[in-house]
């Protein structure tokens, strides 16, 4: 029999559940127990992945893994919008960006030649109508103050109830969820029958003993959900200090999550009133549409982005356990880009172990003969 706690993977943020989604497409899902304090569903502040806005845009980093993880993350994510767009809370949403000051112009080019929008006059498909082409916007149609433009066909996502799809998808496909807190990393080798540790703990990589990454800091981001249902489309302005957004929610009846801010290094779970009244100004300017009476503010959150000096850790390593080597791999750090590159790191993470998952595999095979 293979056993089901083979593989572990600590956390069950959108980086863990990435993970298992991907080793259980290879048939693997049989071997995996994730462990997390946290599961889809729950909220806490220390849980980030509940909180994000969400959608796929152009606010990633542009070195070679942002762009990689860009791409396989807008390729994976239409592909859920095509396939099942209710179940899994991802839909393909008309998205506008502005940039105030720096224009990342080489990632804009590296978009333009994977985004989807080509194809789309070509589709005949109603549930395209609606979207917009690729395109740089001409300084006449730019708002004042603003250096570049662009439209494009992204893709917005439910970030609880995408997590909670997530978690059931898995569950169908043989994974345990476990619900405890570990004391520290050598913890999550939960038997001894546990091969292969993924540590996908997000910003408690920080503090948990066996990690401690220095390197590891949050970035608060305090948003406003709102119901507006007359907004159907993206609106993001890049400015100097500050992000706004504005992103319509799958499957919620008209609700959109207003943002925001990215304050590096704070922690600080509590939401401010001053700050709910910046957004409400910053995002009612950027899209009129909410000026309408027929906006309600529903409620503020603040979540924290794990973010990381010198981006994701995805890597390899030994932990020693009852004085035997063990392999493992970090997957944490996504910052501010967790469901839109959570796909592409979950792929480096599991090719990163790629022979003990071979050796599972043909375990797995003995044991069915
Ligand atoms: C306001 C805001 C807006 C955002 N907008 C977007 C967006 O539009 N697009 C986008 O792609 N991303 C967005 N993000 C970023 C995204 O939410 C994060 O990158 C992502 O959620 C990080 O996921 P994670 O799995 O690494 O961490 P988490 O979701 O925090 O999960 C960590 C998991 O590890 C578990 N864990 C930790 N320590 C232990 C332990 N000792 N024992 C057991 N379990 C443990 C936790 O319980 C939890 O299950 C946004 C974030 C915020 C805050």
């Amino acid at each position: 029999m293979a056993k089901q706690d083979a593989i572990v993977i600590i956390g069950a943020g959108i980086i863990g559940l990435d993970v298992a989604y991907v080793l259980a497409e290879r048939g693997l899902g049989s071997q995996i127990t994730i462990v997390a304090e946290y599961m889809p569903g729950d909220t806490a502040t220390n849980y980030t992945s509940p909180w994000a806005g969400c959608n796929f845009s152009a606010i990633s980093g542009t070195d070679a893994n942002a762009l990689k993880w860009d791409k396989l993350g807008y390729a994976h994510l239409t592909r859920l919008a095509t396939e099942c767009p209710a179940e899994s809370y991802v839909e393909r949403t008309p998205s506008v960006e502005y940039w105030q000051e720096t224009v990342p112009h080489d990632k804009i080019k590296h978009m333009s030649d994977y985004l989807e929008d080509k194809q789309l006059k070509n589709m005949i498909d109603g549930s395209y109508h609606n979207m917009l082409q690729f395109k740089v916007l001409p300084a006449n149609k730019l708002p004042e103050g603003v250096k570049a433009g662009i439209t494009f066909t992204a893709v917005t996502i439910n970030a609880p109830k995408h997590c909670e799809y997530l978690q059931k998808q898995l569950e169908q496909s043989g994974v345990k969820f476990v619900r405890q807190r570990l004391p520290n990393l050598e913890a999550g080798y939960i038997s001894p029958s546990t091969r292969l540790v993924f540590n996908c703990t997000g910003l408690a990589a920080k503090t948990l003993p066996g990690v401690k990454d220095d390197k590891v800091f949050p970035t608060r981001g305090q948003v406003v959900l709102a119901r507006a249902p007359t907004v159907k489309q993206i609106s993001m302005l890049h400015g100097k200090d500050f992000e706004t957004y504005i992103i319509p929610r799958p499957g919620s009846n008209g609700n959109v999550i207003l943002g925001g801010y990215m304050q590096k290094g704070v922690g600080d779970g509590s939401t401010y009133s001053h700050e709910t009244k910046s957004i409400l100004e910053r995002t009612s300017n950027l899209d009129t549409k909410l000026q309408s009476p027929e906006t309600e503010v529903l409620a503020a959150f603040a979540g924290m982005r794990p973010s990381r000096t010198g981006g994701a850790r995805i890597e390899r390593d030994l932990i020693t356990v009852k004085g035997q080597k063990k392999p493992l791999v970090h997957n944490y750090g996504a910052g501010g880009t967790g469901y839109q590159a959570g796909y592409g790191m979950a792929l480096d993470a599991v090719q990163a172990a790629e022979d003990e998952l071979k050796e599972l595999a043909v375990d797995a095979r003995k044991a069915k003969l």
